[in-house]
């Protein structure tokens, strides 16, 4: 479980957060969206513990070494293989060399990328080397896995593919995920839970929108849920409101 209890944090003198509250209940899928430059990333490096609260606390039962971080811009070292890469941090935990290489086929072979494990990531597409990231990042068997809008450099069907597995694969190894994301229909359609940020500065979390639609879900088909559409136009009205009302000079950030 992570609790984020009325959360307050800038950076120096600038305020960015204000009382901003959300909670991730074990094996559910939270995320959090609002305007850009309202405080996502930061409230996502302050539970990663690199962004130290002016108030308000963070709560939670996962150790340190249970969280898995996933950016849009992946950590995948060029002059590794996809395998090597995957092994990497099982090895840093101290896996034999051999045996983290297999746990990384394994779990390549798991996202897909069965038998392209001896390619280095740039002989590999966007999506795929997503998925290496991914592989990555799931081999340390994370309880709690954290996103910064990773998919947001893909294109709709290589993401509606990887978001799929991704849905999926949380879900069979009962991982908590709390994913930041500026895309609302990506939101809805993995999420358990919504978040909203408001405008910053001071921004704080000002609804919560729980998304039901039932569980396995195929991430196109749960688009065309009768819950969907409504909790699609909320959210987009809300958000709205929010940019709209965000100050000047937080619309010259944004823009
Ligand atoms: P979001 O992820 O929602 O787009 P961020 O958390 O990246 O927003 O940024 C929130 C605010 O904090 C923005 O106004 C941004 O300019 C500011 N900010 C972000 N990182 C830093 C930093 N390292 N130093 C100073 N200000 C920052
Ligand atoms: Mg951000």
């Amino acid at each position: 479980m992570l609790r984020v209890v009325e959360l307050a944090l800038g950076y120096g003198a600038t305020p960015v957060l204000e009382a901003a509250s959300l909670t991730v209940a074990d094996g559910r899928f939270v995320s959090l969206v609002g305007p850009s430059g309202s405080g996502k990333s930061t409230l996502l490096r302050a539970v990663m513990g690199l962004q130290p609260a002016s108030a308000g606390r963070i709560e939670t039962n996962f150790a340190k070494r249970e969280i898995g971080i996933l950016f849009q811009d992946d950590a995948l070292l060029p002059w590794r293989r996809a395998a090597e890469n995957v092994a990497l941090g099982l090895r840093f935990h101290g896996a034999e060399r051999r045996a983290a290489l297999a746990a990384a086929e394994e779990w390549l072979a798991r996202l897909g990328l069965d038998g392209l494990g001896q390619r280095y990531p740039r002989e590999l597409s966007g999506g795929q080397r997503k998925r290496v990231a991914l592989a990555q990042v799931l081999a340390l068997k994370p309880r709690l896995l954290l996103m910064d809008e990773p998919f947001a450099a893909l294109d709709a069907i290589v993401r509606a593919r990887i978001t799929q597995d991704l849905v999926d694969l949380v879900a069979s190894e009962g991982i908590s995920v709390l994913l930041v994301t500026h895309d609302l229909e990506e939101a809805l359609s993995l999420s358990d839970t919504v978040y909203l940020l408001s405008h910053g500065p001071r921004a704080r979390v000002t609804a919560e929108y729980p998304v039901p639609i039932p569980r396995p879900r195929d991430v196109i088909a749960a688009r065309t849920h009768p819950a969907f559409a409504p909790l699609l136009e909320k959210l987009w009205h809300d958000l709205s409101r929010e940019v709209e009302g965000a100050p000047p000079a937080d619309r010259s950030v944004a823009a």
